[in-house]
């Protein structure tokens, strides 16, 4: 089976996301993807973020109409998964390395693991906790956004991984789209999703008081309002 699995901090999750999983469900032939909120996203400690149960119970309205989209417990907080408190201990960043080890061991061998990313977080790849590691483990979809290029991909693999610029300098022009195949990394580029979205967004419009739009699950708008979040 090919396995998607896509990490996020999902507060809240909108369709953008939606969007992105859904074109790699199709352009890779994914069986299944699982969406994975990080307790503690490594690169947001020191932002407050709604609790976990909030933004999994939304993660699990947003894909409830999906088959192949499954919503999970990787990174949910210990507490949650043992059922003992660990507040006295700080709480530890879900590094992704982590993630795809723990999940690799409730899959069969013959699987094969893909990481689902929007360009945006893959820009910054090199910073990730052992970024080298990544690629031996599983190969990567990147959704695209307008202006970048099949160079800029390359440019952000971590410096043991990147080619030389001769090699990607005649894709500079061109659209990011398709297969990425270097020694040591797969890159399966997606260049049809253009939600102009963010969470960010979202979350200042609700403060804002302003509409939600059309970029949030209408679920998962009742689920803010009703509960009250982002005032
Ligand atoms: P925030 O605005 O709070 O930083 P976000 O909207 O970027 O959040 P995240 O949960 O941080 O959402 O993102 C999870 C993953 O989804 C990342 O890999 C990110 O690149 C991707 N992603 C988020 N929004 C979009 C979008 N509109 N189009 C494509 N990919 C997206």
């Amino acid at each position: 089976m090919k396995i998607g699995l896509f990490g996020g901090t999902f507060d809240p999750i909108h369709r953008g996301h939606v969007a992105l999983a859904r074109a790699a469900l199709d352009r890779c032939h994914l069986n299944r993807i699982y969406f994975v909120p990080a307790s503690v996203p490594p690169h947001k400690q020191q932002q407050a973020l709604s609790p976990f149960a909030h933004r999994y119970a939304m993660l699990a309205l947003a894909t409830a109409q999906e088959r192949a989209f499954i919503p999970s417990l990787l990174e949910a907080p210990d507490e949650l998964a043992t059922g003992v408190s660990g507040r006295e201990r700080p709480p530890k960043p879900n590094f992704t390395i982590d993630t795809i080890k723990r999940l690799k061991q409730s899959l069969k061998k013959s699987d094969s693991l893909l990481l689902l990313m929007g360009i945006d977080a893959f820009a910054e790849i090199a910073q990730w906790h052992h970024a080298a590691g990544l690629f031996r483990e599983c190969e990567f979809v990147v959704a695209s956004r307008p202006g970048y290029s099949l160079a800029d991909v390359a440019n952000a693999l971590p410096e043991s991984l990147r080619p030389k610029p001769e090699v990607t300098r005649p894709f500079r022009k061109q659209a990011a789209t398709g297969d990425l195949v270097l020694h040591g990394a797969a890159i399966h580029l997606l260049d049809e999703v253009h939600q102009p979205v963010s969470a960010t967004a979202i979350r200042q419009a609700v403060s804002a008081g302003k509409p939600l739009g059309r970029f949030l699950d209408p679920l998962v708008a009742e689920y803010v309002k009703k509960m009250g979040l982002y005032q």
